[in-house]
């Protein structure tokens, strides 16, 4: 019946019609992605490429990794949504196991990675009212210069990235922003209205920005001597991208609140929400936060199955092992563009030199000969393929870079 065929539209095509009818709220590389599975993506001309961003992380297992597209039509099958109006069979189920994966008593599920820091700073504050004793409205949190936690009003409050929070006032108190990787300047901003500490282990969006060994245990210990909570905001950085389940693991500590999302959904659906052990988590109550589709049957089951593929298919250890050998390769590389490679495990930056010209030239040479990443700011390139990527399929991508940054 060709009269109800859709007309399949061309990449320039499609591109016209976004930038006519969607805001203009990103910058695009210039290429239409219509199929992907696993490490690679076609546009709808054919063209194949390899994806060296994996959705800013979040397609940590590959494009529809078989087990999780299984469960999400399984489960799309039987139930998807009833709202915590009732329970239903998938969340406790979902609760028990990532409970388990991050070693905390309970968690609490919300869907975009914005959602659960939200959830992470209502945590601390009530925290520091009902159990720290800080007067009504006066509490603090300490964050760090340069970050980035997601968009919504609260969080763009304490941004420090114009493009993120201009013209978005007023803005919400009670945040006290110092350098990142600097325990000092954390030290010299606690008072006794200081409830707690949210930190990116590894600043991703900032341009995978790595602390000197020992940040994390020093800002832990500041919170153990001053009687405050350390939340670790893991939506980028957690389940295996940097070689650990989570990145604080690399320091050997635990932090109170860990904040996830992105790669828990599996790169399917939306899936976040944050783990704390119950002394914490019980400032929750009845009525006190939520969300209609947190715990949602469809999302809870796809997120088991994401958290059983990072496990059986041991992707820590492989995004640990390919993540050096990707680095080795680069620095052997010794383009006269590149000032500075940095990374850990499988989320990597090369930083440019000035007179080498805009990261953005760099991706969309990538982009031509197949391999999509991003530029983030003006000189950094970030390389964060899926996990699931084999080294045959680094090498081919590492070739393509070392042609493009020669
Ligand atoms: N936190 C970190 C560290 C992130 O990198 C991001 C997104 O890039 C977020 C929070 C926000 O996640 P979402 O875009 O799902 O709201």
């Amino acid at each position: 019946m060709s009269c109800c065929k859709k007309k399949v539209l061309s990449s320039e095509e499609l591109m016209e019609k976004e930038h006519n009818f969607g805001a203009h709220n990103y910058h695009p590389l210039e290429v239409v992605i219509s199929k992907a599975e696993g490490v690679w993506v076609w546009d709808p001309e054919g063209k194949k490429y390899m994806d060296c961003l994996s959705a800013y992380s979040a397609v940590n297992h590959g494009h529809r990794h078989p087990k999780i597209i299984k469960a999400l039509k399984d489960q799309a099958d039987i139930l998807t949504l009833t709202s915590r109006a009732f329970f239903n069979d998938r969340w406790p189920e979902f609760a028990e196991k990532l409970a388990d994966f991050t070693g905390k008593d309970m968690v609490l599920p919300m869907n975009t990675g914005a959602e659960a820091v939200e959830t992470a700073i209502k945590l601390i504050r009530r925290w520091g009212y009902q159990k720290k004793g800080i007067a009504d409205n006066k509490a603090e949190i300490i964050v760090m210069k340069e970050n980035f936690h997601g968009r919504t009003t609260t969080i763009i409050s304490f941004s420090t990235d114009p493009d993120a929070f201009t013209n978005y006032g007023p803005f919400t108190p009670g945040f006290t922003v110092v350098d990142y990787d600097d325990l000092k300047a954390v030290e010299e901003a606690i008072n006794e209205n200081t409830a707690g500490i949210l930190v990116e282990p590894i600043q991703g969006e900032a341009g995978v920005v790595v602390p000197h060994d020992g940040y994390l245990k020093g800002l832990k210990e500041l919170c153990e001597k001053n009687n405050m909570l350390l939340a670790c905001d893991e939506v980028q950085t957690g389940f295996c991208r940097t070689g650990k389940k989570f990145a604080f693991m690399h320091e050997g500590i635990v932090p109170d609140v860990i904040i996830m999302g992105k790669a828990l959904g599996g790169g399917v659906f939306p899936v976040s929400g944050i783990a704390a052990n119950k002394d914490l988590m019980n400032v929750f109550t009845p009525g006190s936060h939520g969300s209609t589709f947190g715990g949602n049957p469809l999302g809870c089951a796809v997120a088991i199955a994401a958290l059983d593929v990072l496990e059986e298919e041991n992707l820590a250890h492989q995004s640990e092992e390919l993540g050096k050998y990707f680095r080795e390769r680069l620095v052997a590389m010794n383009s006269p563009k590149v000032e500075l490679i940095r990374g850990k495990g499988l989320l990597n930056a090369v930083v440019l030199k000035k007179e080498a010209g805009k990261a953005r030239i760099y991706t969309t040479a990538l982009k031509e000969k197949g391999v999509l990443a991003k530029e983030t700011h003006d000189w950094i390139i970030r390389f964060a393929p899926p996990l699931t990527i084999t080294k045959e399929e680094l090498d081919w991508a590492l070739d393509i870079i070392e042609d493009v940054l020669k």
